[in-house]
C-alpha cells in the first residue's frame, strides 16, 4: 500500500543525504568535542562551525546558541533556569492556555513549588490579546512565556508586541519556536526575546537534539543539568555532536531554499482546503486562518469523531494526527481548542494535517480523495 505523511507537527522525515554526509562521524571523527587534542579538535571544529550555521539562519550570534537534547529540554531550562535564578526578585510568571506540554508541565511543577503562574486564555482563532498580557503583569511577575506558533492549530502569536511589553517591564521573555524553524524568517534580533526553545527533529534533523537562544548579555539563569562546563556552564554533558551537525547541515540548506520551501508548503496546504471544501459539507477550520503558519490545517468535520477518522485513513496509509501526537494516546480532547471555546462537537471531529518541504503535489492529489472517502464512510455509518 502507498504511504503519505501528512503529519510534520509531530516530526519531519530526516533531510536527504544526511545519513552520508554523518557517515564520517561513525569512523573517524568520533573525539570528544571537550577535548584538546586532534580528535577532539576535529570534532569541535565541526560543532562550532554548525553552531555558527544555526545562528545566522534564525538571526543571532554564536554565543547565544545553547545545545541541548530537545525542544522539551530547552523550555525547561529557558523556564526552571530563570525561576530558580530569580526567586528574590518574584514568583509569578505568566503564559497562555495553548502551549505544548513541554511549557505547561513545566510550570504546573513550579506552581507545586509554590510559584504562581497565571494562564493567558485566548479568542476563538487561538489569538492572544498583548494587552491582556499587559494586565496581567504584576509586580512579582518575572518570566512571560508564550509559543511563536501553536503546533495543534499552526496559529502564529503577537511574539514582536509582547517581546516589546516585556523589555519595557524588565521581564525575562521566553517563546517556544519549535514549529516556527524552517517555516517562517525568523530574525531574532528583530524580536524582543530573551530565550527561545528549538528543536531538531520537527525540521529534519534527527530527535534527541534541540538548542536554546539565550540573547547575549541575558544574565542568571541556572543550568538544569549539572556537570561539566559544556555550553558555557548551561548544558552539561558531553554535546551530540551527531545531532548537532545534523541540525547544521539542515539549516545551511534551509536558509537557500526557505522561500522555495514556505511557498510550497502554502501551496500544498491550499490545495488540500480547496480540496476538501469542494466535495464536503460540514467543514471547519480551526485557528487563525491569516497569521499562521503555511504549513498546519486544523479541520473539523461535522459528525464525525477525530480518532476514528485517524485510524481510517492509518488503514489508507494517511498518517495525520488528531489533535497533539503526544497526547495522541490519551483519551482527553485538545486543551488548545478547549481554549479556544470551540463547541465539544468540533473539537471532538478535529484533525492536524501538516505538510512539509518534501510532501509533493502529486502526494497530496492522491491523498485528497482518501480523505473525502474516509470522512463519508465513517457518515455513512
Ligand atoms: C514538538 C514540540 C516541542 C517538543 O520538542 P521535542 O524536541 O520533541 O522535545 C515543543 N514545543 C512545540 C511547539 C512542539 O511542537
Amino acid at each position: 500500500m502507498r504511504r503519505v505523511y501528512l503529519d510534520n507537527n509531530a516530526t519531519t522525515p530526516i533531510h536527504p543525504g544526511l545519513y552520508s554526509e554523518l557517515k564520517p562521524f561513525f569512523e573517524d571523527l568520533f573525539g570528544n568535542p571537550s577535548s584538546i587534542h586532534w580528535a577532539g579538535k576535529a570534532v569541535r571544529d565541526k560543532l562550532e562551525e554548525a553552531r555558527s550555521i544555526l545562528a545566522m539562519f534564525i538571526g543571532a550570534k554564536e554565543n547565544e546558541i545553547i545545545f541541548t537534547g530537545s525542544g522539551t529540554e530547552s523550555s525547561n531550562l529557558a523556564i526552571k533556569g530563570v525561576a530558580l535564578a530569580n526567586r528574590d526578585r518574584g514568583n509569578h510568571i505568566i503564559t497562555t492556555q495553548v502551549e505544548h506540554p513541554c511549557v505547561l508541565n513545566t510550570l504546573r511543577y513550579l506552581e507545586s513549588k509554590g510559584f504562581e503562574v497565571t494562564y493567558l486564555p485566548v479568542d476563538r482563532k487561538g489569538q492572544l490579546d498583548p494587552d491582556d498580557v499587559k494586565r496581567a503583569i504584576r509586580k512579582d511577575t518575572i518570566l512571560i512565556t508564550v509559543m511563536y506558533a501553536n503546533n495543534e492549530t499552526g496559529t502564529v502569536l503577537p511574539i514582536g508586541e509582547i517581546g516589546n511589553i516585556a523589555k519595557e517591564k524588565g521581564i525575562y521573555f521566553h517563546s517556544d519556536m519549535v514549529q516556527a524553524l524552517g517555516k517562517v524568517k525568523l530574525d531574532l534580533k528583530d524580536l524582543k526575546v530573551d530565550l527561545a526553545s528549538f528543536s531538531g527533529h520537527k525540521t529534519y534533523a534527527p530527535k534527541g537534539i534541540g538548542f536554546l537562544y539565550v540573547r547575549d548579555g541575558t544574565k542568571n539563569i541556572h543550568p538544569i543539568i549539572h556537570g561539566g562546563h559544556q555550553e558555557r556552564g548551561l548544558r552539561a554533558g558531553t554535546e551530540n555532536t551527531i545531532g548537532i551537525v545534523a541540525m547544521g547541515l539542515v539549516a545551511s540548506n534551509l536558509a537557500e531554499e526557505i522561500d522555495l520551501c514556505i511557498n510550497k508548503m502554502e501551496n500544498l496546504r491550499r490545495k488540500i482546503i480547496s480540496g476538501l471544501i469542494q466535495s464536503l459539507d460540514g467543514i471547519t477550520l480551526n485557528g487563525d486562518q491569516e497569521n499562521r503558519l503555511p504549513n498546519t490545517i486544523n479541520v473539523s468535520f461535522e459528525g464525525i469523531n477525530a480518532s476514528s477518522l485517524v485510524s481510517l485513513l492509518d488503514g489508507y496509509g494517511i498518517a495525520v494526527s488528531s489533535g497533539a501526537a503526544c497526547r495522541a494516546k490519551e483519551a482527553s480532547f485538545s486543551h488548545v481548542l478547549q481554549a479556544m471555546g470551540l463547541p465539544p462537537s468540533v473539537v471532538m471531529g478535529a484533525i492536524r494535517i501538516s505538510v512539509g518541504r518534501y510532501n509533493t503535489d502529486e502526494e497530496i492529489d492522491y491523498a485528497i480523495p482518501l480523505i473525502v472517502k474516509a470522512v463519508k464512510t465513517i457518515r455513512e455509518d
